[in-house]
This record gives structure tokens, sequence and C-alpha cells, in this order.
């Protein structure tokens, strides 16, 4: 995409920053050099400056003093009030969807779960796919602050996810979608907030079950700390 202007450059390189975290090219604790991160995406680095800026105030980056930006590293209680947040907004989108979702969108909402679920049994990555049912779901709610805000959740959940390892091989995972997904379908609203709550804390229980298994070990972490961006 052509940088033409200073405030178009820097809201690209917003969304290529936000493509490399959401990718995992950009880990979890790992220093950010606003002149090399530049040169990757192709732009000068005042466009990486406001980028990394609005970064860091949705939560994604972290600067000290006089320090270099670092991508955020989550804290147990970090992902608590993650988790926390995504409850409160997703029991409202999912209600909304269940209200407002078109014939044609409740087929879409099917077909991205069977997505899931298969890719689950051909055990393939399925975070991608996850995220896909979740922001379709706020998409169909139809109120775009909820979806903003969710975007940034999610964005935020992916890249602590990698920092933790998790994997989404998880029994409870599909049926807890399945029954979200035939709330909608069915335009049952109570169900659909019900099922909802109940998938968002079922994945706050397996990070919490995580946690509690094993020392918190950072994928790539000494990759991370080693290369800057
Ligand atoms: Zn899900």
């Amino acid at each position: 995409m052509p940088l033409s202007s200073p405030e178009s450059a820097a809201d690209a390189a917003y969304r290529k920053l936000r493509q490399m975290l959401s990718c995992g090219e950009l880990v979890p604790g790992q220093r950010l050099s606003q002149s090399r991160l530049g040169r990757q995406i192709g732009c000068s680095p005042m466009p990486v400056v406001e980028a990394m800026r609005r970064l860091e105030s949705d939560g994604l980056l972290v600067k000290q003093a006089r320090k270099q930006a670092r991508v955020r590293r989550l804290s147990e209680q970090d992902l608590e009030g993650l988790y926390l947040l995504r409850e409160a907004i997703e029991t409202v989108t999912a209600r909304l969807a269940a209200r407002r979702s078109t014939p044609e969108e409740t087929r879409a909402i099917q077909g991205l779960a069977q997505d899931y679920e298969r890719l689950r049994e051909e055990r393939l990555e399925t975070g991608e796919a996850d995220v896909a049912i979740h922001r379709h779901i706020a998409e169909c709610a139809r109120c775009p602050l909820l979806k903003e805000e969710l975007d940034r959740l999610m964005l935020i959940d992916q890249t602590a996810g990698r920092s933790l390892e998790l994997r989404e091989d998880r029994e409870g995972h599909p049926h807890s979608h399945r029954a979200l997904v035939q709330a909608i379908v069915d335009h049952d609203a109570d169900s659909a907030e019900y099922f909802m709550k109940k998938h968002i804390q079922d994945g706050h229980a397996e990070v919490r079950r995580f946690l509690a298994a094993q020392s918190v070990r950072p994928r790539r972490s000494r990759r991370a700390s080693r290369d800057e961006a």
C-alpha cells in the first residue's frame, strides 16, 4: 500500500504491526527498534513511532522511561482481567447476535464452527478459526464499539496464548461452541448469553489449570530476548 501522507502512513504501520503481533512475528517480551521495524514494513521511523504509541495505548506494547518498547507479556492477573472483560463483552455480543443475525449470518456462523471442528479433528492449528467465530458473532451484534474492543482483547489473547504455549486441543471446547452457535441459530438470546459465558469461563479455567500445572515458560523466550525487531 502506498504511504502517501504521515497520517495514512501511521495507519498502515499500525495495521502492519497488529498483523505481526497477531501472527506471532513479534512475540511477548521482544524489544522493538523503531528503525528496524520501519525497514521491515517499508516506511520511515515517524509513522512507526505513532503506530507504537497507539499499540501501547491498546495494551499490546509496554514502554518504561528511556527504554525500548517491548511486546507486552501478560501476568496471571492480566489474564484474569482479559477473560473477565471478554466475558462481559461477549455475553452481550452473543445475546445481540441471537436477536439480530440474519439467516445468511447464522449460516456463516455454522460454517465457521464446522471449519473449527474440522481443523480440530485433523489436529491442526485452530486459533485463527476460533477468533473468526468470535469476531463474526460480534459482527452480527451490530455494535461497532463492542467489536472494536473485542478485536483489541482477542489480539492480546492471541499474543498471550502464544507466550503460554496454550493448545486448543481441549475436549470441551468444540462442544461449547456447538451449543452457543445453536442458540444463536435458534435466536434464543438467553441461551446464547449462557453458553458464551460458559465458553469464556471454560477458557479461563483452562488457562488457570495450565498455569497451575506448569511453570510459565514463554515460547521462544530465549530468541525473543536475543533478537530485536
Ligand atoms: Zn471459542
